[in-house]
Protein backbone atom coordinates (compact mmCIF):
# COMPACT_ATOMS: atom_id res chain seq x y z
CA UNK A 1 0.00 0.00 0.00
CA UNK A 2 1.51 3.40 -0.87
CA UNK A 3 1.12 5.66 1.95
CA UNK A 4 -0.05 9.15 -0.13
CA UNK A 5 -0.73 12.17 2.26
CA UNK A 6 -4.50 11.09 1.45
CA UNK A 7 -4.04 7.19 3.27
CA UNK A 8 -2.18 8.45 5.85
CA UNK A 9 -4.34 10.49 7.21
CA UNK A 10 -7.42 7.85 6.56
CA UNK A 11 -5.53 5.69 8.86
CA UNK A 12 -5.18 8.89 11.55
CA UNK A 13 -8.89 9.54 11.21
CA UNK A 14 -9.54 5.99 12.61
CA UNK A 15 -6.63 6.17 14.95
CA UNK A 16 -8.54 8.99 16.86
CA UNK A 17 -12.06 7.46 16.48
CA UNK A 18 -11.11 3.70 16.84
CA UNK A 19 -14.70 3.00 17.53
CA UNK A 20 -15.87 4.82 14.38
CA UNK A 21 -18.58 3.32 12.04
CA UNK A 22 -18.49 5.62 9.02
CA UNK A 23 -19.57 6.16 5.43
CA UNK A 24 -18.19 7.42 2.48
CA UNK A 25 -19.44 11.06 2.33
CA UNK A 26 -18.45 10.81 6.19
CA UNK A 27 -14.85 9.81 5.76
CA UNK A 28 -15.08 12.31 2.85
CA UNK A 29 -15.88 15.11 4.86
CA UNK A 30 -13.70 14.24 7.92
CA UNK A 31 -10.34 13.71 5.60
CA UNK A 32 -11.11 17.12 3.71
CA UNK A 33 -11.57 18.52 7.42
CA UNK A 34 -8.17 17.00 8.14
CA UNK A 35 -6.66 19.24 5.32
CA UNK A 36 -6.29 16.13 3.05
CA UNK A 37 -8.80 16.34 0.64
CA UNK A 38 -9.65 13.81 -1.74
CA UNK A 39 -12.83 13.46 -4.44
CA UNK A 40 -14.99 10.12 -3.77
CA UNK A 41 -13.68 7.97 -6.35
CA UNK A 42 -10.47 8.06 -4.36
CA UNK A 43 -12.14 7.86 -1.01
CA UNK A 44 -14.02 4.69 -2.19
CA UNK A 45 -10.52 3.03 -3.66
CA UNK A 46 -8.47 3.99 -0.54
CA UNK A 47 -11.76 2.90 1.60
CA UNK A 48 -11.59 -0.79 -0.30
CA UNK A 49 -7.91 -1.21 -0.19
CA UNK A 50 -7.91 -0.64 3.58
CA UNK A 51 -10.74 -3.16 3.23
CA UNK A 52 -9.12 -5.81 1.60
CA UNK A 53 -5.52 -5.46 3.42
CA UNK A 54 -7.99 -6.37 6.37
CA UNK A 55 -7.58 -2.80 8.22
CA UNK A 56 -10.85 -2.17 7.61
CA UNK A 57 -14.51 -4.26 7.67
CA UNK A 58 -16.70 -3.29 5.17
CA UNK A 59 -20.61 -3.63 5.95
CA UNK A 60 -23.85 -2.88 4.93
CA UNK A 61 -26.27 -1.53 7.36
CA UNK A 62 -30.13 -0.99 7.46
CA UNK A 63 -30.30 1.49 4.73
CA UNK A 64 -27.95 0.10 2.40
CA UNK A 65 -25.70 2.28 2.76
CA UNK A 66 -21.84 0.95 2.94
CA UNK A 67 -19.51 1.42 6.50
CA UNK A 68 -16.06 1.09 7.02
CA UNK A 69 -15.03 -0.19 10.33
CA UNK A 70 -11.78 -0.55 12.07
CA UNK A 71 -11.24 -4.28 11.85
CA UNK A 72 -10.99 -6.32 15.10
CA UNK A 73 -7.78 -6.70 16.03
CA UNK A 74 -6.30 -10.34 17.31
CA UNK A 75 -8.83 -13.69 16.89
CA UNK A 76 -11.30 -11.86 18.58
CA UNK A 77 -13.88 -11.89 15.84
CA UNK A 78 -17.44 -9.98 16.19
CA UNK A 79 -17.38 -6.86 17.77
CA UNK A 80 -21.08 -6.23 18.58
CA UNK A 81 -22.31 -2.96 17.20
CA UNK A 82 -25.28 -1.01 17.87
CA UNK A 83 -27.34 0.82 14.83
CA UNK A 84 -30.00 3.67 15.55
CA UNK A 85 -33.16 2.99 13.00
CA UNK A 86 -33.67 6.96 12.67
CA UNK A 87 -30.37 8.25 12.18
CA UNK A 88 -28.26 5.21 11.63
CA UNK A 89 -25.70 5.90 12.96
CA UNK A 90 -23.25 3.13 14.66
CA UNK A 91 -21.59 2.48 17.68
CA UNK A 92 -19.65 -0.41 18.66
CA UNK A 93 -20.27 -2.37 21.91
CA UNK A 94 -17.25 -2.40 23.65
CA UNK A 95 -18.96 -2.66 26.83
CA UNK A 96 -20.10 -6.61 27.81
CA UNK A 97 -18.01 -7.21 25.20
CA UNK A 98 -16.16 -10.21 26.86
CA UNK A 99 -19.30 -12.05 27.91
CA UNK A 100 -20.41 -11.87 24.09
CA UNK A 101 -17.08 -13.16 23.20
CA UNK A 102 -17.17 -16.04 25.42
CA UNK A 103 -21.24 -17.31 24.44
CA UNK A 104 -19.79 -16.98 20.55
CA UNK A 105 -16.90 -18.78 21.17
CA UNK A 106 -19.00 -21.69 22.41
CA UNK A 107 -21.62 -20.88 19.52
CA UNK A 108 -19.10 -21.48 17.50
CA UNK A 109 -17.31 -25.01 19.05
CA UNK A 110 -20.56 -26.19 18.70
CA UNK A 111 -21.02 -25.54 14.95
CA UNK A 112 -17.14 -26.86 14.33
CA UNK A 113 -18.24 -29.81 15.93
CA UNK A 114 -21.14 -30.54 14.41
CA UNK A 115 -19.05 -29.97 11.18
CA UNK A 116 -20.17 -26.90 10.19
CA UNK A 117 -18.10 -24.31 9.21
CA UNK A 118 -18.96 -20.47 10.42
CA UNK A 119 -17.46 -17.71 7.85
CA UNK A 120 -18.77 -14.23 9.07
CA UNK A 121 -19.96 -13.84 12.09
CA UNK A 122 -22.19 -10.69 12.72
CA UNK A 123 -24.05 -9.15 15.71
CA UNK A 124 -25.28 -5.98 15.61
CA UNK A 125 -28.05 -4.39 17.77
CA UNK A 126 -31.06 -2.13 16.24
CA UNK A 127 -32.64 0.61 18.15
CA UNK A 128 -32.84 4.42 18.53
CA UNK A 129 -29.77 6.33 19.86
CA UNK A 130 -29.71 8.16 23.21
CA UNK A 131 -29.45 11.35 20.41
CA UNK A 132 -32.94 10.12 18.54
CA UNK A 133 -34.37 8.56 21.57
CA UNK A 134 -33.89 11.82 23.98
CA UNK A 135 -33.26 14.53 21.91
CA UNK A 136 -34.40 17.30 24.78
CA UNK A 137 -31.17 16.12 26.36
CA UNK A 138 -28.95 17.99 23.99
CA UNK A 139 -26.58 16.45 21.18
CA UNK A 140 -23.60 14.96 22.58
CA UNK A 141 -20.40 14.62 21.36
ZN1 LIG B 1 -30.03 8.06 16.18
Amino acid sequence: MRATRASRALAELYRARPDAVLSEPEVEAALASAGAPVNKVTVYRMLDRFAAAGLLHKQVDAARVTRYALAPQGEEGATPRFECDDCHRQFRLSQGSAKVQTALRQVLQALATAGHESLAVDIAVRGRCAGCAHPADGAAA
